[in-house]
């Protein structure tokens, strides 16, 4: 019998696939509510951190559709950018961006660079109804290539190589993915912390 149910406070096809897949394996008793069947508002992602914009976005859904929220706040680091893009990986490329445009301008400016040094962060933060929250972290350490391969995933996948593989994570492709990723790591630490908050 289902005992507890879960919001995914993002409208991201991409993070809402890879959440459910990762959390329903972990989570088999959990419902899992997503945008597609439950509609909130966007949240303006104004914060500084990670940790401020993804708690504000699990708050603010939370507090409009009255469900426990799971919302993550991701970005792209790169050394030689000094952490660019980081917090603001999703509109690098301006307000109009779109994942060709941001990864076009991160390649540009890489151009002539030898240190391709990067990690993937995740922060998800759990929010309940009573006003609890919680938080986990998730890292994934690689490089970025010189031209974009493969075409599954999202986001900067077609650009990123997780250290220890010679494909980045477009070509490796979902199931590899979820085994390594940034959002893996952040979203398991968070079963532990759902199984025992929301029975
Ligand atoms: P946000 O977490 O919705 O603010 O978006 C962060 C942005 O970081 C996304 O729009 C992507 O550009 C990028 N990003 C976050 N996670 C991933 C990932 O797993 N692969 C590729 N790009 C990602």
């Amino acid at each position: 019998m289902r005992t507890n149910k879960i919001l995914l406070g993002t409208r991201n096809p991409g993070k809402i696939k890879e959440a459910r897949a990762i959390l329903e394996t972990e989570l088999p008793d959990l419902e899992i509510l997503t945008y597609e069947e439950t509609r909130f508002s966007e949240v303006d992602e104004d914060g500084s951190s990670y940790a401020e914009n993804s708690l504000k976005k699990a708050k603010e859904i939370s507090e409009e559709t009255g469900f426990s929220v799971l919302s993550d706040d991701s970005g792209l680091e790169v050394r030689a950018l000094d952490g660019a893009p980081g917090v603001h990986s999703s509109r690098f490329s301006g307000p109009d961006a779109d994942d060709e445009t941001n990864t076009r301008l991160l390649l540009e400016r890489l151009e002539g660079v030898t240190d391709r040094e990067a990690r993937f962060v995740t922060v998800a933060t759990l929010y309940t109804p009573s006003g609890r929250s919680f938080t986990t972290r998730g890292i994934l350490n690689g490089h970025i290539t010189t031209s974009p391969r493969g075409d599954s995933g999202f986001g900067y996948d077609p650009v990123f190589v997780p250290n220890g593989f010679k494909r980045t994570l477009a070509q490796l492709g979902g199931k590899t993915k979820n085994e390594i990723s940034h959002r893996r790591e952040a979203l398991e630490k968070m079963t532990e912390v759902i199984g025992e908050t929301l029975n």
